[in-house]
This record gives structure tokens, C-alpha cells and sequence, in this order.
């Protein structure tokens, strides 16, 4: 979302007919209560207070399952954000769950201003999605994703990977799925086990094993393509980075910086292609992408040259936007 920034309200749980496998909103979001009017009051009025860039400031409400809660209760949150949609917000976000999207809902959603809803996709594997406990199907996140076109949101999907069932190759099959239904955003979410869920059960049990960090990282680089490649913006790769999930999690997928590592190895793979056969390659590179080219802890210069390679890294204030570029004689 570059550019843009939202006021986050997290609703945990409310509305959820039950939980999923991998799921505590509690400690994902940090969020404890319920947010009420006055919450969504308060927080916007902060924003405004601190300056914030209201036309690219979006109000959103993440976390649970936004269009499930009860219509009383979605409604108080909406009539108070609708308020700063007046004063000049840009409008509203949610996400929600792909079964709890109809026509009617979304009539309602358009009514109070809201302009993107991010669908928990999670897997496009009915089998994945059973196991793990969604209660929905592949089928309802193609006809929720196609209804909230057609009304003009801005769609988002959200998928996870490395959930209990799925392989790498399931998880690259919904990602296919996924970039099919053309959103514009999409997040991803490695899977991290979490305390008093079902899947810790299942892993402290030894029913079910992540993936390891650097084939998740591996995985997630090149699901980042597949979504780059065509056009849409992953907005999220990785959970935040939270005391409170450090705290609650058995294992799983989880780094500070999810993100960063894939973006590094993506770079690694792109210079290891520009590099070729040659033993002293230079590359220039934007500024602001440097740490990332160079790898936690430079392990991608160290990488190259385990394999006998020098490389040099100029970063350089006119290259373009995530551009690496090999450095010739005339340059
Ligand atoms: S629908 Fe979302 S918020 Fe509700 S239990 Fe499942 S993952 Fe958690």
C-alpha cells in the first residue's frame, strides 16, 4: 500500500462461527476488548490530530470476520467511521471470510463508504481448508471474490502457507488460483502455530511439521513473483512482527523480517542469473533496496563468494525502482 496509511481497528473473534486450526486472533493482533463507536471514534480523531494525510489514510477493520459479526454491531463501527469518511478519509478496509459475503452485505458496505475488502482465501485446496477447519470452500472465495468485483471494491486475498495438510506445491496451486481471480492486493501469511489452537495440538502431538524456515522463505520468494509478475501488490508477506506472538507461538514460520529474506533471496537469484560464468561482477542498485541486495549479515555477498565470486554493491540515487543492474565496462 504504498504511500497510503490506515487507522487499524482489530475486532478479534466476533462474528467467527468457530475457530480455524492455526487460529487466536488475541495474539495476532494483540488486541484484547472489542472495539466499540468510541474506539473507532477516538482512534480516527488521533489520526487527525497527529496530521495524518487523510485522503490516503484508509480506516480499517481487520482481524476478525468483519461482515459475520452481528449486523447491529457492524453497523455501530460503520456509522463511526463513516464520520471521518465525511471529513475526507479515503475510505474504509475490511476483511473478512469469503462466506460472509453476499449482495446484500456488500450493498450495505457500499453504502457506509467502504472501498476495499480483503478476502481470507488462505488455501484453494478444499481438502486444506477442511482440514484446517475454515468451514468454507474453494467455491465460496470465487463467487465471493467475483460479487465484490462486480459491486467495485477494491478486492484483496489473503492465503497462508505451510497450513496443516498442504505442501509447497498446494500452496503454489492456490497462489495460481488466487492471481486467477485478478485481486489487486493480495497478502500472504506463513503458517505460525500458535498456543491453545488446534493446529499446536496437532504439533505438539507430531501430527503435523512446518515447513522450514528457508524452504518457507524459498517458497514465499517466489510466490512474491507469481504476484509481482502479474500486477498485483503484495501488501503483506509474513505476520508483523509482534511481541505478542513471539510470546504465544509452539513454531512455525515465523521471522521478524519474513519479508526481507525472501526479498534478499529474490535478489540472489536475480544476480546469480546476471552474474553468469564471471568471478567479479558489480551492480548498481537503488539506494533503499541495499540492505535487502546484501542480505542479512551480507549472507548473499558471503554466498557468492563461498562460491568463488566477488561482488561489489554501488548504490546508486538514479537507479530505477527494484531495479539490480550489472554493471558494464561503459558504465
Ligand atoms: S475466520 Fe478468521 S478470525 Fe475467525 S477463527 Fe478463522 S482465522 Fe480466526
Amino acid at each position: 500500500m504504498s504511500g497510503r496509511a490506515s487507522v487499524a481497528i482489530f475486532v478479534p473473534h466476533v462474528g467467527c462461527p468457530h475457530r480455524c486450526s492455526f487460529c487466536d486472533q488475541r495474539a495476532i493482533t494483540g488486541s484484547q476488548s472489542v472495539p466499540h463507536a468510541q474506539d473507532v471514534l477516538s482512534a480516527c480523531e488521533r489520526a487527525v490530530e497527529c496530521g495524518a494525510d487523510l485522503k490516503n489514510t484508509e480506516i480499517a477493520f481487520f482481524g476478525g470476520s468483519f461482515t459475520a459479526v452481528p449486523r447491529e454491531y457492524m453497523l455501530e463501527l460503520l456509522e463511526a467511521a463513516k464520520i471521518y469518511v465525511k471529513k475526507g478519509f479515503r475510505g474504509i478496509r475490511l476483511s473478512t471470510r469469503p462466506d460472509a459475503i453476499d449482495s446484500e452485505v456488500l450493498g450495505i458496505l457500499k453504502d457506509y463508504g467502504v472501498t476495499s475488502i480483503e478476502l481470507g482465501a488462505q488455501s484453494m485446496s478444499d481438502e486444506v481448508l477442511m482440514l484446517n477447519e475454515r468451514g468454507h470452500t474453494a467455491e465460496d472465495v470465487v463467487r465471493a471474490s467475483s460479487l465484490v468485483k462486480e459491486y467495485g471494491f477494491t478486492l484483496g486475498l489473503q492465503m497462508m502457507v505451510g497450513l496443516y495438510g498442504s505442501t509447497p506445491d498446494t500452496d503454489i496451486y492456490t497462489a495460481e488460483r488466487l492471481i486467477a481471480l485478478k485481486p489487486s492486493e493480495a497478502r500472504i501469511y506463513p503458517t505460525v502455530i500458535l498456543k491453545n489452537t488446534r493446529l499446536g495440538e496437532l504439533f505438539l502431538k507430531g501430527e503435523y511439521r512446518p515447513y522450514d524456515l528457508d524452504g518457507a522463505v524459498a517458497l514465499c520468494a517466489r510466490l512474491l513473483d507469481m504476484f509481482e509478475s502479474a500486477g498485483i501488490s503484495v501488501i503483506k508477506l509474513g505476520l508483523h512482527s509482534s511481541q505478542d506472538v513471539e510470546k504465544d507461538m509452539l513454531g512455525g514460520l515465523y521471522h521478524p523480517a519474513f519479508r526481507e529474506l525472501c526479498e534478499s533471496l529474490r535478489y540472489r537469484n536475480e544476480m546469480e542469473r546476471l552474474i553468469g560464468d564471471d568471478k567479479q561482477v558489480a551492480f548498481t542498485v537503488p539506494p533503499k533496496e541495499l540492505s535487502k541486495v546484501l542480505g542479512q549479515k551480507r549472507s548473499n555477498i558471503e554466498y557468492f563468494r563461498s562460491k568463488g565470486v566477488e561482488v561489489r554493491v554501488i548504490p546508486d540515487p538514479n537507479a530505477s525502482e527494484h531495479r539490480i543492474k550489472r554493471q558494464t565496462e561503459d558504465d
